[in-house]
């Protein structure tokens, strides 16, 4: 097991949760209970993370999660239609649902 992120939302995690999932790495998201209280903010030393399970992935994983923060900053939030749920720019699925961001809207 090895850490690979540290989220500053539980969205963010989750999301690169299930990014990793897509390429077939298996990963698990820690500290993921703490924002249950809505408005009140984590301590730093509880912020979600994200870690692999497998020592093999933990490079492609890196790379995955560099790309995913560097390669789309700046796109604008979107609202998930199946969910409701709030998602990041560069997020290209739904970080809740896993539905794609349907941008024909
Ligand atoms: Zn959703």
């Amino acid at each position: 097991m090895k850490r690979v992120y540290t989220a500053d939302s539980i969205a963010m995690a989750w999301h690169i949760h299930n990014v990793l999932e897509q390429h077939d790495i298996a990963s698990t998201v820690r500290n993921d209970r703490l924002y249950s209280a809505a408005g009140e903010l984590p301590v730093t030393e509880c912020l979600p993370e994200v870690w692999v399970s497998h020592n093999q992935d933990v490079k492609w994983a890196e790379q995955i999660v560099y790309d995913l923060n560097f390669d789309k900053e700046g796109l604008p939030d979107w609202k998930c239609a199946a969910c409701s749920e709030d998602n990041a720019g560069n997020f290209e699925f739904c970080w809740n649902c896993q539905k794609p961001n349907n941008k024909e809207e």
